[in-house]
């Protein structure tokens, strides 16, 4: 596929001619498939192909961005002088020249493993799959059961005026199950892997090894079991332990959305918020406990935001953002880190599609493993609450206070896993938070958990990021607060 880089090239030369001293342009090709069940019944399937060019041109202090759906070199010409145009446009507004961080012009090919084509799969296989373990969910208990895959193929071919010439070729799929049990005046719903499912870079194995099967009886039996639990106790304080998916969306929303450094620069707010961290305190912030040590990884083999290289060509690498409990790092792009005097791009510039201009977007943020176990966790807990599979977050503005909601918890008594609690939440302020941290999971439970709907941006783009996590015990937090 040679002539999608000289779509590309055209694209990017009619920028420069129409006076960009940079400019990018990414053509891309997405295929996609989305299957959903109901109570024994498939009931959806959407697939769809999409293709085209999207353009970048600086000018200035501003960016202008332009894409058509269509990979024609006329069209990705006229998108290049489009884009120029833009720039040109925006820079009535005055401002400083925006600088690009320094970053070598890479030539390359990248493809993200799998061992069973997904494409391969028959609809049938697929279709019996989902209608299987949702009656499996029905004749254990659930009032409403749902279960769904999704699969995402994409290649892209990005050229640069600086001389980035790479293509890559990344397949992500994943599935969900759900039960919900609907009681007298409430429900209860218990989703395996997470609330959201799994989901990563890789085939279809993936969604054979969460084994879907295996797993429907029991989380029907455990939404039924949850109508009649008791309310979890509201306590001012008490040890908290998490499992790793609630880790997971823990990390991502008072971590990885904290950590963009548009957000910390002020360039973006609009769809969730600034920052509390200030910029001047970057590598000497205490965030966290000593056992805190997150990393930005898009290197992580079947994670769901690994990639070879980023939208404007930085070879994927790995970042520290928290080491030792100590803020040193931020997500950033070329253009931001050159403005926050950050040495080199973290890599993590992403769009949506071809249609969408880049931006900074998650990778794998994740945590780092510790040395203990959950069962040495709950072993060493005389008096606390493991709470696990979120349900809900809200978070302020500023990614400082928070109070998220799991579907399903219990009380630990005396180093043993007691009575179920429906309904748990917990509440605090972010560093204090991740200061209270005190025992971790170990290498055998780090799971790399895959988001495939983080919205940002607008109009909003919907990323596909991974968190990297383990079980977590946090000392003296505030649980059971009533929405
Ligand atoms: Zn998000």
């Amino acid at each position: 596929m040679w002539a999608m880089y000289d779509v590309a090239t055209a694209a990017v030369e009619a920028a420069l001619n129409a006076g960009a001293r940079y400019a990018d342009a990414r053509v891309m090709e997405m295929r996609t498939e989305a299957m959903a069940a109901r109570n024994g019944a498939v009931e959806s399937l959407d697939r769809e192909e999409r293709a085209g060019v999207g353009v970048r041109a600086l000018i200035g202090s501003s960016w202008g961005f332009f894409a058509v759906p269509d990979v024609g070199s006329a069209a990705a010409r006229r998108a290049g002088e489009q884009a120029a145009a833009v720039a040109r446009a925006s820079t009535l507004v005055p401002g400083a020249d925006l600088g690009l961080a320094e970053e070598p012009a890479t030539q390359g090919s990248w493809q993200s493993d799998y061992r069973v084509d997904p494409w391969s799969v028959s609809l049938a296989e697929k279709g019996d799959l989902l209608e299987s373990v949702t009656r499996t969910m029905g004749e254990h208990g659930a009032d409403v059961s749902e279960a769904s895959h999704r699969i995402w193929d994409t290649r892209k071919w990005l050229v640069s005026s600086e001389g980035h010439r790479i293509d890559q070729h990344i397949v992500e799929c994943g599935a969900s199950i759900s039960a919900l049990a609907v009681g007298e005046r409430e429900t209860q719903q218990r989703s395996y892997p997470g609330i959201r499912g799994q989901y990563g870079t890789r085939g279809w194995e993936l969604i054979r090894e969460l084994d879907l099967p295996a797993n429907a009886a029991r989380i029907a039996e455990e939404a039924r079991a949850l109508l009649t639990a008791d309310q979890c106790p509201s306590l001012n304080a008490t040890d908290l332990i998490l499992g790793s998916e609630q880790m997971a969306l823990q990390i991502h929303e008072s971590v990885g959305h904290a950590v963009e450094l548009d957000r910390i620069l002020g360039w973006e707010a609009a769809f969730a918020g600034t920052s509390w961290l200030e910029l001047p305190k970057l590598g000497s912030l205490r965030f966290g406990s000593e056992l805190m040590n997150i990393t930005a990884d898009a290197t992580l083999p079947g994670a769901l935001g690994s990639f070879g290289f980023d939208d404007e060509g930085t070879p994927a690498h790995p970042v520290d953002i928290v080491r030792d409990g100590v803020w040193v790092g931020t997500l950033s792009g070329r253009d931001s880190a050159a403005l926050a005097g950050i040495e080199r791009s973290a890599g993590a510039i992403r769009a949506e599609g071809f249609n969408r201009i880049p931006m900074v977007r998650m990778t794998n943020v994740g945590l780092l493993p510790g040395s203990d176990s959950l069962d040495a966790m709950i072993a060493a807990t005389d008096d606390g609450i493991l709470m696990d599979t979120n349900r809900s977050w809200s978070i302020d503005d500023k990614r400082l206070n928070f109070q998220f909601g799991c579907q399903i918890g219990w009380e630990i008594k005396g180093g043993k896993r007691g009575r179920l609690l429906k309904n748990p939440t917990y509440t605090a302020i972010s560093p204090r938070f991740w200061g209270s941290l005190d025992m971790l999971g170990g290498p055998d439970e780090w799971t790399f958990w895959g988001t495939p709907n983080c919205g940002k941006g607008q109009p909003q783009q919907i990323g596909h990021t991974g968190h990297p996590a383990v079980p977590a015990r946090f000392r003296g937090i505030r649980v059971g607060v009533r929405g």
